[in-house]
Formats: structure tokens, sequence, C-alpha cells
């Protein structure tokens, strides 16, 4: 998308411990300029690595996120953390509404809505994610979902530097399966028209990331689509020649 920075982001989901921290490591070691001032990357590693991460990233491009946070700024949530004690550690991204969340936690809209106005409120860039899952696909409701989806899960004040999309097919998630490149393209313009058409100019610089099942071997084609303005990539972000050969397509 023209005057549209890329965004390539990891999501390392319930993977990692302290020895994956090589991996960081060497991925902040890798995004280096020239490629570093046109296209961003972004690792969200399990919040126990966290601090640590943003700790080894201080003279690296690359930013460290979260995978999801709280609605409340704090209180009495056991388990949780707030966007608030993700921006503490340094991160400055946060996944929310991740497929995987709106399955195991039964997150609605309505929540992972919630969830990005906190973000804001602690000044994170909220990655939204939504998709359609293989049922609703063969039904033909793709892209009835994805407006459903868009118009609940997206808060009103949402902008271009607050917020990102992430297109994520549930059964393209960790399968090896991707949509066709028409398909991708057909999703995304769609995506793009919703966003233009509720936020005017600021739609037209949101930016849209494709993910499910992304590797070195595809990403070059699914990132010269139309309206994909980067990947969210799960499996294929847990080592980092595979992050970076993907952060390389650009
Ligand atoms: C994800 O969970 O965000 C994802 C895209 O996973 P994978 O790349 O492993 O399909």
């Amino acid at each position: 998308t023209p005057d549209v920075r890329p965004l390539v982001a990891g999501n390392w989901k319930m993977n990692g411990t302290r020895s994956s921290l090589d991996q960081i490591k060497a991925i902040s070691a890798g995004v280096t300029t020239p490629l570093a001032e046109k296209v961003d990357a972004l690792i969200c590693p399990p919040a126990t690595l966290l601090y640590v991460a943003t700790a080894l990233c201080t003279d690296s491009p690359l930013m460290i996120g979260a995978q999801d946070c709280h609605q409340n700024q704090s209180g009495a949530h056991t388990g949780d953390i707030s966007a608030e004690m993700i921006a503490d550690c340094f991160g400055t991204y946060v996944i929310v509404g991740h497929s995987e969340r709106r399955v195991d936690h039964a997150e609605t809209d309505h929540l992972v809505r919630a969830k990005a106005e906190a973000a804001f409120a602690a000044d994170l860039t909220a990655i939204v994610c939504i998709g359609e899952t293989a049922d609703e696909r063969k039904a033909g409701q793709t892209l009835e979902i994805l407006k459903r989806q868009l118009s609940g899960s997206v808060p009103d004040s949402a902008t271009p530097e607050n917020t990102v999309i992430a297109y994520e097919p549930v059964w393209a998630i960790g399968t090896g399966l991707t949509p066709t490149v028409e398909d991708v393209e057909k999703a995304h313009a769609f995506m793009r028209e919703e966003l233009v058409a509720r936020f005017g100019e600021h739609g037209k610089k949101m930016r849209i990331l494709y993910g499910g099942s992304v590797k070195p071997g595809n990403a070059k084609e699914l990132m010269s689509v139309a309206n994909v303005d980067g990947a969210l990539i799960g499996g294929a972000s847990l080592k980092a020649a595979d992050f970076l050969a993907i952060y390389g397509v650009y």
C-alpha cells in the first residue's frame, strides 16, 4: 500500500524459555539498515520473556510486543497482564483477538475491542486479529465474517499509528495451508474498502498483515499481494533464520 511501512511480526505463542533468547539476539542483530529504514520488525515472545527481550534490543530497530492484554488497567484479575505492564517492560505492541484466544478463552469482538482500547490508553499499538474458520469459508461467509469482526473488534479511535489489522484465516494457522493469492487479494481489498469507508484517509494507511503459515518459501508471493502490508508469523518466527528470511523478502 502506498505510503505504508510494512511490518513483519512474529508471534511466539506459548513457546520460548530463557534459552530462546539467543533467537531474539540473532533477530535483533539481523534487523539492520538499510532494510530496517523501510520495514518494521517485531517479535512477541511470551510475557515471561518480555522485559529481558526488550533489554536485549535497546540497540536494534527490532521491536518487542506482547500476545494479549487485559481490558482493565489493573485490579483483581489473577493471571492476566495489563497493557500498562507491557509498556512498563518497554513493549510497544500487543496482539489482541488472536483466534487461539478467541477459541481457548471465548474472547468476543466486544472484548477484543476493549483490549485494543486498553492498549491505546497505554500508548501501545494493537494488532487486531480477524479471520474466518474453515466452515465459514466453505459456507461462503468469509467477507461477511471479516466485516463483522472489523466493525466489532476495531475501536472507533483506531488510527494507522495505534492499530494494525492482521487477517489470519483460522484454517491456515499452523496447518501449512494458505489461501490462493487471488483469495488473499480479495480479502485484503475488501478489508481496505471497509477501513476506508469507516476511517477515511486513516483507513488507507492502516496496515493489514496476512498471517497463516507464512514461511520463507511463500513469503515473497504473499507479501507482494496488493493491500498486504506485512506478515504475522507463528511457527516460522521461532527460528531467527526463518524470521529473517521472511523479513528479507522486502
Ligand atoms: C499465528 O498464529 O499468528 C500464525 C500465523 O501462525 P503460523 O504462522 O504458525 O501459521
